[in-house]
């Protein structure tokens, strides 16, 4: 079968193929030429790239073949997706139950994702796990898991409202992608507009003030590369960057919550950011949730746009 979903080993969500069959949601609204757009300072920004490792045995890059996306084949993207006045709402649909400090996540992630993306983002109410048949969930090596499948095909699609440009669930639960699987981080469907992601596996102990801000770093990098993936972007074989492939959950850390400068432009350019007000906002959630290290980079990328 000619897949339409891509199954997402913790951020590898999409590929190539799919590029061309994803929904058109809009691409008439006006917006400055390529030739008349460039970040300020663009080729010191770039300098701040580093160069991807060569990759280890079981890292993303030595298991796929990946062309990347030059700003000139993103611009050129006849099926770009784009918010436009009526469609252009992210929203987040919480399933299951949270502890405090996992609805605490849930609830940073969301705001996070807004400011990254300069984009209403609205948190629906939760739903239950009941909204999920029976046979569309299991019990694997003792882990209650819900079906990815079922969620991003058939759950989301009814819940997200006509406003919303992508809607993506997040749960505490851990997921499995089909009944040959032990389990996946995530799923989604370009076509659809849909995602799911798990905090499940992203927390080695039970959360506390002192160790939530390493399950909160990689929600955020999986919830941001997920839905940049919804707008367009491919994956980023530049420099290290948040658009890189990765196919674990140590390489996935080893990645930052910060794009390069071709990414950067990608999105900056399609949803007209703010590029100086957004990675301030940035910089101080980052501040807030002992990101420093991700505050860094974006504090030497916005130093140099703001020259
Ligand atoms: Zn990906
Ligand atoms: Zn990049």
């Amino acid at each position: 079968m000619k897949k339409i979903l891509i199954l997402m080993l913790l951020f590898a969500l999409f590929s190539c193929k799919e590029e061309s069959k994803q929904t058109k949601v809009i691409v008439n609204k006006v917006k400055l030429t390529k030739d008349d757009f460039k970040l300020p300072n663009y080729e010191e920004l770039t300098l701040l790239n580093e160069p991807l490792p060569d990759p280890k045995p079981g890292d993303w890059l030595s298991e796929h073949d990946e062309n990347g996306q030059s700003f000139d084949q993103y611009f050129k993207n006849k099926n770009l997706v784009s918010p436009s006045k009526k469609i252009n709402i992210i929203y987040i649909q919480p399933i299951g139950t949270f502890t405090d400090w996992e609805k605490k996540i849930i609830d940073w992630n969301t705001t996070y994702i807004q400011l990254f993306f300069g984009l209403k983002t609205v948190q629906l109410d939760p739903i239950t796990e009941e909204s999920i048949p029976n046979d569309k969930q299991r019990i694997h090596n003792g882990n209650e898991q819900l079906h990815a499948g079922y969620i991003i095909h058939s759950l989301l699609p009814k819940k997200k409202p006509k406003d919303g440009i992508v809607i993506m669930a997040l749960t505490a639960k851990d997921l499995y992608p089909d009944p040959k699987w032990n389990f996946v981080f995530g799923l989604a469907s370009y076509e659809k507009q849909t995602g799911v992601s798990s905090i499940f596996r992203y927390s080695d102990e039970k959360l506390n003030k002192e160790n939530y801000h390493i399950c909160l770093r990689r929600i955020i990098k999986t919830s941001t590369h997920e839905i940049s993936h919804m707008f367009s972007v491919l994956h980023c074989i530049e420099a290290i960057c948040l658009m890189n492939g990765v196919n674990n959950l140590k390489e996935g850390d080893s990645r930052p919550n910060a794009l390069c400068s071709v990414c950067l432009s990608k999105l900056s350019w399609n949803l007209n950011f703010n590029d100086l007000e957004r990675m301030d906002n940035l910089i101080d959630f980052m501040n807030e949730h002992h990101l420093e290290e991700d505050a860094a980079i974006l504090s030497k990328q916005r130093a140099i746009i703001a020259k």
